[in-house]
């Protein structure tokens, strides 16, 4: 592609995957710059240059391209990260602060009573997508051993469960399928909101509606579930 921006002619060149936009001037020397935000690489050529001695000197300078826009690349990371860095993070009822380091991958880490983040690449949104991806790893893994539990004590079995990040509701339950849905949000409460809810969605697989005969089932099965419920609807999802 070319442009004319008065004599001075424009040209975008793809070398090796690199994007290289050129200038050709009434200059000697050919200049290279990696410029912001993007790591924009940029090439002020002499007017007779070729395309091939282009090429040539960009690939002869690709360590050192692909140096500069790492660095612009970080810069931009540390911006966007400088928002949630220190925050604090729930988890199973308990805060713990957050600290982002700007890494070659996308990992989360829970050592020394903090959490550790590593992300790889810009923006808020790909933290949190980080974040609620170890969040769900978390969940999935308490989920069966409080299940297996409550089937046991309460004689019925869910044909299957699943995570889902709700806005309104800590569970559901999907009577006609067996199928019990649970908050994403619920890693961040206490254990036993987590085996609260559980409790109460395998009840609707015996009882329907949030009556006496509901509410008769939950004191046998889990006493103390008035003082969890209130613990846990005091915090909307
Ligand atoms: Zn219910």
């Amino acid at each position: 592609m070319k442009r004319k921006l008065g004599k001075r002619a424009i040209q975008e060149l793809d070398i090796d995957g690199i994007k290289v936009s050129v200038e050709k001037k009434k200059i000697k020397n050919m200049y290279i710059r990696v410029t912001p935000p993007s790591g924009q690489v940029k090439i002020t050529a002499p007017l007779s240059v070729s395309d091939e001695a282009i090429c040539k000197f960009v690939a002869s300078r690709s360590q050192w391209i692909q140096k500069h826009q790492q660095r612009f690349i970080q810069q931009r990371v540390s911006a966007k990260v400088e928002d949630i860095n220190g925050e604090n993070l729930l988890l199973w009822g308990q805060s713990y602060p957050l600290e982002v380091v700007c890494s070659g991958r996308n990992a989360v880490t829970f050592a020394d009573q903090k959490i550790v983040l590593q992300v790889n690449k810009a923006g808020a949104q790909q933290c949190e997508a980080v974040i609620n991806e170890w969040y769900r790893e978390i969940l999935k893994a308490a989920i069966p051993l409080v299940l297996a539990k409550s089937e046991r004590i309460m004689g019925v079995k869910a044909r299957e469960w699943r995570i889902k990040n709700m806005r309104t509701r800590w569970g559901t339950c999907n009577i006609q399928e067996r199928r019990i849905w649970l908050n994403l949000q619920l890693v961040k409460k206490a254990p036993e909101c987590l085996e609260y809810v559980i409790i109460h969605e395998l009840v609707h697989l015996l009882e329907k509606g949030h009556n006496d005969k509901f509410r008769a089932y939950m004191d046998s099965f889990y006493p103390d579930w008035r003082r969890v419920k209130a613990a846990l609807n005091s915090i909307v999802p």
